[in-house]
């Protein structure tokens, strides 16, 4: 191996190692992004179930009211009935027993007016919340779409810019003797993705161990690998 070999791999390490954590970040926002769209749909649906719970209310409400009316006009009809009979009473328990049933069918009929008036107050507020539901749908909606949009834009982003490294990444791989290359992907496995660090005063700028003063000049003459002592990462020199 050549000196000039040797200092071009230096740089072609360092390339590949920013190249690989910039993969890395990339990679973990692009797997966040079918989460967080799932999540902002998930919202959207909470809305609209709520939406649709309001209009079912509405539905029976309504039908509910319907059956009332009949039952009212039912208790309306015998006591009309019941007091058209009244007058053709032959007998004094005739009348009281006609009296008794009209009696009866007012407090139906009072019954089902109290009913009525809940539900028309019952089906206002609902009417009410509707409104708002249906408002607060359609905004949510709006901006659903527009986040969900948003973030496919970045997913495309993501995804060019990740192949963009990928390819450059290729490329320097290439050109690594494949020992070197062996090395590399060995402490990066077992690294938490950093193979190549630079040295910083007289520190390893990974585990920020120091590196002793010899060492240290040995790194700088770029004539071989060498590695921390305590993490085992490959060593090059900080430059300004
Ligand atoms: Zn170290």
């Amino acid at each position: 191996m050549t000196g000039a070999y040797l200092k071009e791999s230096f740089t072609r390490l360092q390339n590949l190692q920013v190249l690989d954590s910039e993969i890395k970040t990339l990679s973990a926002k692009l797997e966040e992004i079918p989460e967080r769209i799932r999540k902002l749909k998930l919202s959207a649906e909470q809305v609209r179930k709520q939406l649709n719970t309001t209009k079912e209310a509405i539905i029976e409400h309504k039908k509910l009211y319907k059956l009332a009316e009949i039952e009212l006009r039912s208790a309306e009809e015998k006591i009309s009935s019941y007091s058209v009979q009244l007058y053709s009473a032959k007998t004094n328990e005739q009348y009281k027993a006609f009296l008794k049933e009209i009696e009866a069918q007012k407090k139906v009929k009072s019954a089902v007016e109290d009913r009525m008036i809940l539900l028309m107050e019952e089906a206002e507020t609902l009417e009410r919340q509707r409104a708002v539901s249906e408002k607060e749908d359609a905004q949510l909606d709006a901006d659903t779409a527009r986040k969900v949009a948003a973030l496919e834009d970045e997913q495309r982003e993501l995804t060019t810019a990740k192949k963009e490294r990928e390819e450059a990444r290729a490329a320097i791989i290439d050109s690594l003797q494949s020992s070197t290359l062996k090395l590399y992907e060995r402490i990066r496995k077992n690294r938490g993705g950093v193979a190549v660090v630079t040295t910083k005063g007289e520190r390893c700028n990974g585990c920020l161990n120091p590196v002793p003063a010899q060492r240290m000049l040995e790194i700088d003459r770029l004539d071989r690998i060498y590695t921390c002592e305590a993490c085992g990462r490959i060593l090059v020199p900080h430059r300004e």
